[in-house]
């Protein structure tokens, strides 16, 4: 056993996982700015009443969750690590001023959460998320236009069979009472419950609707639904939402069950998963609309709306779907070998060169014979050996294509260029 390890419920991501993530990291780069998102980043921790008031204090990300920051006596604040970016990204528009700037505020980015859950499989302590947010639109043409967004992040990494489920979970107007009369409804049913929902049943019913416990089922299955008591201004935006959707060609599910676990979301509300696969650790991503977030973080009442996909389940995903997605591992153009096994200096001289015209080239750094050099340059897939023997003091060098098996003389001068031709001309031909 090693002495040390990542802590409980994180992980290391190798090079063939961060090889992955850079995949997903590129798609969602490219996606974004196609959709006229930039990039923002906050901290990765944040005075903890921003998660408190933004999220909500009765939710189990606030209450059991949250990565808590030992204060130090020197400091008055009290902060903990970020558990999703939505709340930091709000708590920036309202500080930066971001209502003066053009509606909506169109924002993206991609980072580690932390959440201190229990670890299970797809559930860690710290995961990786890639986030959309457009502030300053009431929509609804804007909630589809997201949902699309991420329903195409799924098509372009190529994860299969990715459905929408969407629900509205009302707003202001329309939720207290509905919420009245879902406490009611499981108050005449309070001997059914398991001890936690019981517990959750007065603070916060809205989740008892998305609890997972079996025994909840038939309970939440006849439990009065939220879409059959929204205001009229909540239905006719929620209509608008899902014919949106069905004009863009989304295949999407109302789950009106869903509510998701934060208190900042009114109106739509929305989960993507592979058809046929429910349950919480399942959820690929999710997000929703935020209207009164930003008026909570101290800002003037503005719309907003958002998601957060889990990378690293997306990365469990495409495994099991055996997409391989991750680049074969690309050799050294060339490796910078020498007859001289003790001469280091014109080696790495030579292949600093060689990367300073943009080549991916290295030198090997071993004294040992030619022999040996090359062997390991051959394992390592180059497709060149530059040679430094004899000719060195001529200013020039010997290429052997390794492929070929050819090799000729090359002035030191013209070798990046000739590498650089050979290179195009392989990847061309
Ligand atoms: P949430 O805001 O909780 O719906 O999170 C959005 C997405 O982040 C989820 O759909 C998951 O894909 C991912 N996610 C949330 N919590 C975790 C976790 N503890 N470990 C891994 N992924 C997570």
């Amino acid at each position: 056993m090693p002495t040390f390890r990542a802590p409980r419920g994180t992980r290391d991501l190798l090079p063939d996982d961060r090889a992955v993530f850079d995949h997903l990291e590129r798609t969602a780069t490219s996606l974004t700015a196609r959709y006229g998102y930039r990039g923002i980043e906050t901290p990765l921790f944040e005075q903890a009443a921003v998660f408190e008031r933004g999220i909500g204090e009765v939710t189990d990300v606030v209450e059991k969750e949250l990565f808590r920051i030992a204060p130090r006596t020197e400091e008055a604040e009290a902060w903990a690590l970020r558990p999703e970016p939505t709340a930091g990204i709000a708590r920036a528009y309202v500080q930066h001023g971001m209502q003066t700037w053009p509606q909506p505020v169109k924002l993206t980015t991609t980072g580690p959460m932390f959440r201190y859950d229990r670890p299970q499989a797809g559930r860690y302590r710290q995961f990786w998320q890639f986030d959309v947010e457009a502030i300053g639109d009431a929509g609804p043409a804007i909630d589809a236009e997201i949902i699309e967004l991420g329903h195409r992040f799924y098509t372009e990494v190529g994860v299969q069979g990715v459905e929408v489920l969407v629900n509205s979970i009302g707003d202001p107007a329309c939720r207290p009472a509905y919420v009245a009369e879902l406490v009611e409804y499981y108050r005449g049913h309070l001997a059914a419950l398991p001890p936690t929902e019981r517990d959750r049943l007065e603070r916060n019913v809205l989740r008892l609707l998305d609890s997972k416990d079996p025994a909840m089922t038939g309970l939440n299955a006849a439990a009065p639904r939220i879409t059959d008591r929204l205001c009229e201004a909540c239905a006719a935006h929620f209509e608008s939402v899902k014919s949106h959707l069905t004009a863009l060609g989304v295949p999407f599910r109302v789950d009106s069950g869903l509510v998701r676990g934060l208190d900042y979301y009114t109106r739509t509300a929305f989960e993507f998963y592979v058809a046929g696969r429910a349950g919480q650790q399942q959820a690929l991503g999710g997000g929703g609309r935020y209207d009164g977030l930003v008026a909570l973080l101290g800002g003037k009442p503005t719309p907003g709306i958002g998601f957060g996909l889990g990378l690293d389940r997306v990365a469990l995903v495409l495994a099991e779907q055996g997409g391989s997605t991750a680049p074969a591992v690309e050799g050294p153009l060339a490796v910078v070998v020498g007859a001289d096994p003790e001469d280091t200096v014109s080696r790495l001289r030579v292949a600093t060169e060689l990367r300073a015209a943009g080549l991916r080239a290295r030198a090997d750094l071993a004294r040992r014979k030619l022999g040996r050099q090359l062997e390991a340059a051959g394992k390592d897939g180059a497709h060149f050996a530059v040679i430094l023997g004899d000719e060195l003091g001529q200013g020039q060098v010997q290429v052997r294509d390794l492929e070929a098996g050819t090799q000729r003389v090359v002035a030191i001068a013209d070798l990046a260029r000739e590498l650089a031709r050979a290179e195009a001309s392989h990847k061309h031909g």
